[in-house]
């Protein structure tokens, strides 16, 4: 470019010595035409002053034009360097969107400029559809001396790394050139754009996860949360980001969340850690990985502690439910067998080896085949199979063969466990070896049917047995017959001596009722001390003898603990089939009233059924309802009997007996009702009655001075009562509220209910001798004949039961007994009574047996205390 102000200012002198020329070639032919007049020379040289002057006007011109050029040419260049070095690619367009001008950073953005310009020389067609319309519309808008922007145009090829740039146009002054000129700068925004797009990218990606993502500064206060962690606290961004943790979480969290900051702060090292956090449900915690890392400044400083926790609650409840699985395969006590698709054994679990005898090691990568007993059939475990297949389950009794080759019964439930898409990825069989089940079924069968204390069948097989004897014996036409058996007085014994010895008593009358039958004939517990025995083919004669030979084998002494000998014995009822019940019910009913008729009369025998034992038993169960009310309606009487010195016929004292006086039936007797009242717990109350009745009548004797002081009078008590703590005091009341003196009452007490003499007992007997009492053993001889234990007994009195003294006058064994009891009694320096003395005979007999006193029929019945104070009172008196 250096040549061209050469060539301009040669031009320039060329055209200003063309310029003199044509000026002289036309001074010279002016000369030539026409002398000029001294007017004309005048003007000539006016003119050529004017040329000359002109001509220096000229070239001031010329100067002047020559420096503007110059600073033109300065200022153009100026502004193409400028131009030319913009850090921007620029392009200067005209009207027509023609490019006009573009500087090296356009050129190498848009390609070359001849390439560009070849491709019909528009910027636009480097643009896209949508920037093109754009572009065009800016650039007819722009004014001079305006800008417009317009953001985000795309230049260039379309693709990943198309850059992005904001087009400035600057409208340029028309008067730069005769055309409206449009300078486009162009920025890029790649770069820019790029970096907003990572923002983006990554707060998403930080906002997707599912983790908690954050970050704290050194003083623990929230740098970074992502929506996750917002989500738990329940928090806007803005009330997290710049707060201290301890703001969002629980104290106790967030003090265990700072030391791990300062762990990590501290060491500068990053760690990964499990840690339990008590936000969340109410109650509950929250497993969390967590790994923290520690940030640095860009001088490479630690400022903060980033961290990302998952919430591994789930998998550490899978965990804990996995251990726990474990430990019930480990520890279950049923085999538990888990295979793979194919059957082979994958894990055993150690019931499993304690009950097939193969260890883990043994199955490990075999088929259940190996349990095979050979037992089953192919095609049993062919259906089986299809079951699990079909089904996905089966379950049912499978023959096992152990490891040492012994047979074993399991019940296998065997199910198929199938993944996600249905297909089966495990077997797994339980297995409960029924052997012990199989026993503890038979051992139930046989508790259902035979009775656990004896061992004999129970009332239900009694009932299946006596069906089908009465079939049979319907068919046959021959009879059978039921006895029904009761123990005397077990009660007595169960309560006295303790229901260990009841139950040895029941077991030895079970046994010797075995002992005592035919193997065709059954022998079956109906509870409590009552069996039965069936006895097929047998007539009402046959049965009554089966029953005394029973009785008789149930009377042997026998060694019941605490008591050398004991005797036991037994009511019998009997029922011959189908006289007397044609349904096994009716016939049990029949039987049973036989035994009570056995019981009524005296015990310790047996009693044929009759009809009119029906009756008595409607009438016992009349009793029983009408007997409570009767205590409460006064309608119990106390009757008095004499007690009499044998030897001399002098009063003694007296025993009260109880009597009922019961609407529309007259005068009924202690051996109708006392049973009954026993049994339905009336007694103890009847009691208590009689004697506050017998104290208020003896309290008025004495008052009336009817009564001898050496005189007792003798009340009954009841087993029950010796057992109460508070008899001593309730005695004690009863006399103060009559005010009898202690040593006028006597109290009655069979010798059954001194069977059992604890320390208790024998205290609370000595108790009441020391209040000055006396005490009587009543029956003595029917209970049991152990007489070493009167030695122990605090006892004043005997009293030898009626039954002895009836016969021993006829038979001599009874004879030597009273003999024996009252020489025993005495050695014990006790006193005797005889009860039921008749006759004058036996009144002698028993005088020279030197016993004491009697009572009986032979001086007086038991009369009413209007009779008894006529009689022996007032007489006396
Ligand atoms: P127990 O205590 O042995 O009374 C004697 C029984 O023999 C009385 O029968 C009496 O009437 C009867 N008896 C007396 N002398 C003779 C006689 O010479 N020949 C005959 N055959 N019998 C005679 P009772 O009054 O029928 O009483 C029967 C049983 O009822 C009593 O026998 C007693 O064990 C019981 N008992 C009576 N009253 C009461 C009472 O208030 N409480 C309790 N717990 N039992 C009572
Ligand atoms: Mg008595
Ligand atoms: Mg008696």
């Amino acid at each position: 470019m250096s040549p061209q102000p050469v060539a301009q200012s040669e031009q320039r002198s060329e055209r200003l010595k063309l310029l003199k020329q044509r000026a002289q070639a036309m001074l010279e032919q002016h000369q030539q035409v026409e002398v000029p007049t001294a007017s004309e020379s005048l003007n000539v040289t006016k003119l050529l002053e004017d040329l000359r002057v002109y001509q220096v006007e000229l070239e001031l011109q010329n100067e002047e034009l020559r420096a503007a050029q110059q600073d033109a040419e300065l200022a153009r260049r100026r502004y193409q360097s400028l131009f030319q070095q913009m850090p921007l690619p620029a392009v200067v367009m005209d009207a027509n969107s023609m490019v006009d001008d573009s500087n090296e950073r356009a050129n190498i953005l848009l390609g070359e400029r001849k390439r560009f310009v070849t491709l019909d020389g528009r910027l636009v067609q480097r643009l896209n559809g949508k920037d093109k319309a754009r572009f065009h519309v800016a650039l007819r808008d722009v004014r001079p001396g305006e800008s417009m922007v317009l953001h985000q145009v795309v230049i260039g090829p379309q693709g990943a790394k198309t850059p992005v740039f904001d087009a400035h146009l600057i409208g340029l002054s028309n008067d730069y050139k005769i055309d409206r000129r449009v300078l486009v700068l162009l920025v890029d925004r790649s770069a820019e754009l790029a970096r907003e797009e990572d923002r983006r990218f990554f707060s998403l990606l930080l906002d997707s996860s599912d983790s908690f993502i954050y970050a704290t500064d050194d003083h623990g206060k929230f740098l970074l949360a992502n929506q996750t962690f917002l989500n738990f606290l329940s928090r806007t961004r803005s009330q997290v980001i710049g707060h201290k943790r301890e703001t969002c979480l629980p104290l106790r969290d967030a003090i265990m969340m700072t030391e791990t900051d300062q762990k990590v702060l501290l060491t500068g090292q990053a760690v990964t850690f499990e840690e339990q956090i008590h936000m969340g449900p109410p109650g509950g915690t929250i497993d969390l990985l967590s790994r923290k890392f520690p940030l640095h400044d860009l001088q490479g400083h630690i400022n903060g502690v980033g961290g990302i926790s998952t919430d591994i609650t789930t998998i550490k409840d899978q965990q804990r439910q996995a251990l726990l699985s474990e430990t019930v395969f480990m520890t279950s006590s049923e085999a538990i067998i888990v295979t793979g698709p194919d059957t082979r054994f994958i894990r055993v679990n150690p019931a499993f080896t304690k009950q097939s005898g193969f260890s883990l090691t043994a199955v490990l990568g075999r088929r259940p085949n190996i349990l095979k007993s050979g037992r089953q059939s192919a095609s049993f475990y062919a259906s089986m199979w299809q079951t699990i297949l079909e089904k996905g389950a089966w379950s049912g009794e499978l023959n096992n063969r152990r490891a040492d080759g012994s047979f074993y019964i399991v019940w296998s439930n065997i199910n198929a466990v199938r993944d996600g898409s249905g297909k089966v990825v495990h077997y797994i069989a339980i297995q409960t070896d029924m052997t012990l089940l199989l026993q503890a079924q038979q051992r139930l069968e046989h508790q259902a049917s035979y009775d656990g204390l004896t061992g004999l069948p129970n009332r239900a097989l009694f009932n299946d047995r006596i069906s089908q004897l009465m079939a049979l014996s319907l068919r046959h036409h021959k009879p059978f017959a039921l006895l029904f058996v009761d123990v005397d007085r077990f009660k007595e014994v169960n309560d006295s001596l303790g229901h260990q010895v009841g139950d040895e008593l029941l077991r030895m009358v079970a046994l010797r009722l075995q002992e005592g039958i035919r193997t065709e004939d059954t022998v079956a517990r109906m509870g409590g001390d009552e069996f039965v025995v069936l006895l097929p083919n047998t007539d009402r004669a046959g049965a009554q003898s089966v029953a005394d030979s029973l009785l008789v084998r149930l009377r042997l002494p026998l060694t019941l603990e605490q008591i050398r000998q004991y005797n036991p014995m037994a009511s019998i009822g009997v029922a011959v089939f189908p006289e007397d019940g044609n349904t096994p019910d009716m016939l049990l009913r029949s039987a049973d009233m036989a035994m009570y008729g056995a019981k009524v009369g005296g015990r310790n025998r047996s009693a044929l059924y009759t009809p009119q034992m029906s009756q008595d038993s409607d009438y016992a169960f009349a009793i029983q309802t009408e007997l409570a009310a009767a205590i409460d309606q006064q309608q119990l009487r106390v009757f008095f009997q004499p007690k009499i010195l044998l030897a001399t016929g002098e009063l003694m004292g007296a025993e009260v007996l109880v009597r009922w006086q019961r609407p529309d039936h007259g005068l009924v007797m202690p051996g109708e009702f006392i049973p009954i009242a026993e049994k339905s717990g009336l007694l103890f109350a009847l009691d208590q009655w009689v004697l506050n009745e017998a104290l208020h009548q003896l309290g008025y004797w004495c008052q009336a001075g009817l009564w001898d002081h050496r005189w007792r009078l003798a009340v009954n008590q009841n087993a029950s009562n010796l057992r109460r703590a508070s008899l001593v005091t309730d005695l004690q009341t009863v006399l103060d509220r009559y005010h009898v003196d202690t040593t006028l009452l006597e109290l009655e007490i069979t010798e059954d209910a001194l069977l059992e003499h604890t320390d208790e007992l024998i205290g609370r007997l000595a108790d009441l001798r020391e209040m000055g009492l006396s005490l009587a053993i009543d029956d003595f001889g029917t209970g049991y004949s152990s007489l070493s234990y009167l030695r122990k007994l605090p006892v004043s009195v005997i009293k030898i039961d009626q039954s002895f003294v009836r016969t021993m006058l006829s038979n001599e064994s009874d004879d030597v007994l009273v003999q024996t009891i009252i020489d025993m009694a005495h050695n014990l320096g006790h006193s005797l009574v005889a009860e039921g003395v008749e006759e004058e005979a036996q009144r002698a007999r028993l005088v020279s047996m030197g016993c004491e006193l009697g009572q009986g029929y032979l001086w007086s019945k038991p009369i009413s205390a209007e009779d008894f104070e006529a009689t022996f009172l007032v007489a006396k008196a």
